[in-house]
């Protein structure tokens, strides 16, 4: 799949050029592309954002740059689906990892002051998502939120197997995890991921998952 990232700091991205971001894009599963907003900015001083009207705090982003910068990219490569990071959007989780994981491309605008234009938003946003019910500075640590999560889970980015027992895949979270030493300062693995037994130690897996799930998110049962 191809990424565009619309952002006014494309050198905030370094993560998505790293580890398993940075394997899968060698491999071919996937390209990213980030676009600086004031390539699009107007006038001499390229400018990007202004006052709100009607009056108030901080600085809104201008629809014209974006609107611009949109149909720039979006002539660069085949149709987009469009994405706004914003704290009012729906909140992201797996189910929706899993769904735009499977569009060809997407473009993530990054926010950034108050915001942007509302005329932008609605002319041009397919889909938001909000990363949470908190508040950051500006959009683009959320695009590198859902760029890695796509990545994570584009078929040969990693194990198959990994990412259908990852937490929320299959509706439960992931069962615990131990490595070598058997024994290190008087904790023990637990006895049955030593005996090779795979049909037991499977169950025990399931077990724990269910267990995990019931006492942290009890929610995720309950929506299931
Ligand atoms: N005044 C806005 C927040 C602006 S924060 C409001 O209250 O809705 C600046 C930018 O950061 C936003 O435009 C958005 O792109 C990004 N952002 C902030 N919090 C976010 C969150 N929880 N999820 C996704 N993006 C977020």
């Amino acid at each position: 799949m191809r990424i565009d990232i619309l952002t006014l700091f494309p050198e905030i991205f370094a993560p998505l050029f790293a580890s398993i971001p940075a394997r899968a894009q060698e491999k071919g599963l996937v390209e990213i592309h980030l676009h600086n907003l004031r390539q699009w900015g107007i006038g001499r001083h390229r400018q990007v954002d202004d006052g709100p009207y009607g009056g108030g705090p901080g600085m809104v982003l201008l629809a014209e740059p974006l609107f611009n910068a949109t149909d720039a990219i979006e002539a660069q490569g085949g149709p987009m689906r469009t994405l706004l990071t914003s704290p009012q959007g729906p909140r992201l989780n797996q189910e929706t990892v899993f769904r735009l994981a499977k569009e060809p491309r997407l473009l993530l605008v990054c926010g950034h002051y108050e915001g942007l234009d509302e005329r932008y938003r609605d002319a041009k946003v397919d889909e938001e998502f909000s990363i949470g019910d908190y508040v950051i500075s500006g959009g683009e640590l959320a695009a590198m939120v859902l760029a890695d999560a796509l990545i994570r889970v584009q078929p040969g980015a990693i194990d198959a197997e990994s990412v259908r027992q990852d937490s929320f895949a299959e509706g439960l979270l992931d069962h615990p995890h131990y490595s070598r030493p058997a024994e290190i300062r008087g904790l023990r693995v637990p006895e049955v991921l030593l005996g090779g037994n795979h049909a037991a130690i499977e169950k025990w897996r399931r077990q724990q998952a269910l267990q995990r799930t019931r006492d942290r998110r009890p929610d995720l049962i309950k929506d299931s």
